[in-house]
């Protein structure tokens, strides 16, 4: 094959992969792919031809994976971005199926290719690729701003892309300022009046468990044998608040966007002494709100310190120490409250479980899943025999941060696990609720909202505070929201969580 058609049709490859790369999520247009392909060709003989090759490849190669698992880049995408540390940077890396990771280097070695080929191309079409450049350079922007008076949507991949990266980093940074200007004052709860019948409460806070692979709710494989036959209550429809760990405990655990009014900070004025102890990452280039809530605490550990571990798979089993200790220790006027942070089920799932399962399930990281919420659920039975060895008067509160849904991972038939929102399942959470004078299985089938969590907390704690409306009765069948229960999307935009689809069953 002559150079120039080689070259040409290498450059064509490459803008389409590109495209479908960065773009992906979006409608690709082959009249883009043109578009681009227009534009390089008329600065052909410029060293500018290469480097924009280069950019275009590099965005692609580091974009593609993130791209192809979780869409367009968002809200969530950069704040996930921002507040993830070395280990959660290490696992992402590792969970990279292998199609994309040999989809990246197909992109480099086609880059390669193009600005190696030498040639020339035909000048007799030149006025024609310009007229057409300028064409879809005027139209795009156009139609858009005719149509939606809004120039972040215009068609051009690399524009959209440049343009949404930029926007939602523009939306973080602004949301992230007036996160901590709320985290750097005090709380405001006022009027807190404690009047609990326990003195120790445990609140364990699970990592991405979906209800149905739960035996307790009538997932086949027996793993929560000790949630099966311990005495309280299970809420049958908790939804949570977001489909990632920071939209939903954001939301959940404080009122938003005032994280300083949140359950450490309102437990500690109702006279209880505060744990937060976590198996989740404490700082990273930038500390999360989240562990800047469990910091507010009288007293946090955290097992990752946020810098680059030798040993990164810390199972949170490796939190029992600090958590008898924190059981055995009495502080408080009132009793005390122990917060516990797990990395529970989140993927990669073999790293959750030692790359051990009991039994095999649709595939291996699902079978390690399935062992994961089997392993939180035993974890839960030795803080409940810790609890129970004190004598105090107890009570215990489980339940998951956001679920998972399946992603197709390859031509044949398998799928994995992902962080999305684009199903019901990454919403539909366990919650579980146990006391040390529990004597019944109770079931709450009522809808019950994570944006609702502080109401059902203060009311589980015997909190009464000015600042917290109990106008429902949580821990009840009450009809708590006549209105439909509200999640938050990647866009950070609340939404109807009945307008999610629920994925079909895949195993
Ligand atoms: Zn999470």
């Amino acid at each position: 094959m002559n150079n120039n058609i080689l070259k040409n049709v290498a450059i064509f490859s490459l803008i389409s992969l590109c495209h479908i790369a960065y773009a992906y999520g979006f409608d690709f247009k082959i009249i883009y792919v043109f578009f681009t392909f227009s534009i390089l060709y008329i600065i052909s003989k410029s060293v500018i031809n290469k480097i924009i090759l280069i950019i275009l490849s590099g965005i692609s190669i580091i974009y593609l994976p993130v791209g192809f698992l979780y869409g367009e880049p968002n809200f969530n995408t950069v704040a996930s971005l921002y507040s993830t540390n070395t280990i959660e940077s290490i696992e992402f890396l590792c969970n990279i199926p292998i199609k994309y990771i040999t989809l990246s280097f197909f992109i480099a070695a086609l880059c390669f290719l193009c600005c190696r080929l030498d040639c020339s191309f035909p000048k007799k079409y030149r006025r024609f690729i310009i007229f057409f450049v300028v064409v879809v350079a005027i139209a795009s922007p156009l139609k858009n701003i005719i149509k939606r008076n809004n120039i972040v949507n215009i068609g051009i991949p690399e524009w959209k892309f440049a343009s949404k990266l930029f926007h939602s980093i523009k939306e973080f940074k602004l949301e992230k300022k007036k996160l901590e200007g709320y985290m750097n004052n005090a709380d405001t709860f006022e009027n807190v009046k404690f009047s609990g019948k326990y003195n120790t409460y445990v609140v364990v806070i699970g990592e991405s468990v979906r209800k149905d692979y739960m035996h307790m709710y009538g997932f086949e494989i027996n793993n929560t044998p000790f949630m099966d036959s311990t005495n309280g209550v299970r809420f049958l429809n908790y939804i949570s608040a977001g489909s990632s760990t920071l939209p939903s405990l954001t939301n959940s655990l404080t009122q938003y966007p005032n994280l300083s009014n949140n359950i450490i900070t309102l437990a500690k004025k109702a006279g209880l002494y505060t744990y937060w102890i976590s198996n989740q990452g404490f700082i990273g280039d930038i500390e999360s709100p989240i562990s800047s809530i469990g910091r507010k605490a009288d007293e946090y550990f955290f097992l990752k310190k946020g810098g680059y571990n030798s040993k990164i798979k810390y199972q949170d089993s490796d939190l029992l120490p600090k958590i008898s200790e924190s059981i055995n220790i009495n502080k408080g006027v009132n009793g005390k409250l122990i917060v516990i942070h797990l990395m529970g089920s989140h993927t990669p799932t073999c790293h959750r479980t030692n790359d051990e399962f009991d039994i095999f399930y649709g595939n291996i990281e699902l079978s390690c899943y399935i062992q994961s919420i089997k392993n939180t659920d035993k974890l839960l039975s030795n803080i409940q025999s810790l609890l129970t060895d004190t004598n105090s008067m107890w009570s215990m509160m489980y339940f998951s941060d956001h679920g998972l849904s399946f992603n197709k991972k390859s031509i044949k038939h398998d799928y994995e696990l992902i962080h999305s929102d684009a199903y019901k399942q990454s919403f539909e959470v366990p919650f579980f609720i146990t006391s040390f004078d529990s004597n019944e299985k109770k079931s709450i089938s009522a809808e019950r909202s994570g944006l609702s969590f502080l109401g059902l907390f203060s009311e589980w704690i015997g909190i009464e505070s000015k600042n917290i409306l109990r106008s429902c009765h949580y821990l009840s069948d009450e009809d708590c929201n006549p209105e439909g229960i509200k999640v938050y999307n990647y866009k950070n935009h609340k939404i109807d969580f009945q307008q999610i689809p629920r994925q079909e069953k895949i195993y």
